[in-house]
């Protein structure tokens, strides 16, 4: 559940404060050449909310996701989560920070079975060390850990039977669970997940929608690019706009999807994303 109060006051404006912001971005510039890609004054995401980062094809998204969670640097500007400067940090000390992101089940991990590519996540967590790989009493100890905490997750995800099968046979709708249920493997407080339902199909959609939410249920954060309005409406309790690399609007999505900025940005795009409520 939403706290009721976590928007309270809070203006629905680009770069707006918010009240226990988990992650912060300041100033952040990416160029490619002579192109900025993202110019970013300000950006926070408030704790225990689901946040939606929307905008036109080329808008910046992908880049700022990247920067956000590491994978890219900033030629201007930083970040901060849980108050932590993020700047130069790695992407797996990010995820051992509590900032987990999903991955798109490349060719190698596909030939992986899923409880491999299950183990694999839990390398980011914040108890794993040396010392645990060396001590062996220890280790057969993680090692139980870590398969039941991944038997758990793979029932949650309805990948249960699916455990010892190379996770190239799975649906595209399946590997965007595996990759969810992977990222659960950290133990994060954060989770960021880019285009969560590209590629799904209309059957797993529904429990999709009803996974994310209920990481928020369980107290995460969660913030997620995505194209489809629909789902951003669903789900989202606070929308945050790009275009051409700035952020140009912020608040619930009824609000901002009736904004002339933002409905001039998608305007100026040749697709056909339907902001209209009726679909
Ligand atoms: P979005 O995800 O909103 O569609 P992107 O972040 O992918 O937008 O891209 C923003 C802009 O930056 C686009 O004009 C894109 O062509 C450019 N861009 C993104 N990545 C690179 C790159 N690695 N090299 C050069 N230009 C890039
Ligand atoms: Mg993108």
């Amino acid at each position: 559940m939403l706290d009721p109060t976590a928007f309270v006051d809070v203006a629905h404006e680009s770069g707006v404060a918010k009240r226990d912001p988990i992650l912060v971005a300041n100033g952040v510039v990416r160029r490619f050449g002579g192109l900025t890609a993202v110019d970013v004054n300000h950006f926070e995401v408030q704790r225990h909310t689901i946040t939606a980062l929307i905008g036109p094809n080329g808008a910046g998204k992908s880049t700022f996701f990247n920067l956000l969670t590491s994978f890219d640097q900033a030629q201007e500007g930083s970040g901060t989560f849980n108050g932590k400067p993020l700047r130069k940090v790695q992407p797996h000390k990010v995820a051992r920070m509590g900032m987990v992101r999903t991955f798109q089940l490349t060719k190698a991990l596909q030939g992986m079975t899923v409880m491999e590519n299950m183990r694999l996540g839990a390398q980011q967590q914040p108890g794993e060390s040396l010392l645990t790989a060396f001590v062996p009493p220890l280790w057969t100890k993680r090692e139980k850990e870590i398969t039941e905490q991944a038997h758990e997750l793979l029932d949650r995800f309805k990948l249960y039977d699916k455990r010892d099968e190379s996770a190239g046979v799975l649906s595209g709708g399946q590997r965007k669970l595996l990759e969810m249920a992977r990222a659960l493997m950290s133990k994060p407080e954060m989770v960021m997940l880019d285009e969560p339902m590209a590629g799904v199909n209309p059957a797993l959609t529904e429990s999709l929608l009803d996974h994310i939410i209920e990481l928020k249920n369980e107290g995460m954060t969660v913030l997620f690019v995505e194209h489809d309005m629909h789902m951003v409406r669903r789900i989202s309790d606070w929308v945050a706009v790009m275009a051409q690399g700035k952020l140009i609007a912020e608040g619930p999505s009824d609000v901002v999807m009736q904004n002339p900025a933002v409905q001039d940005a998608y305007l100026g795009e040749h697709h056909d994303t339907d902001l209209s409520e009726e679909r």
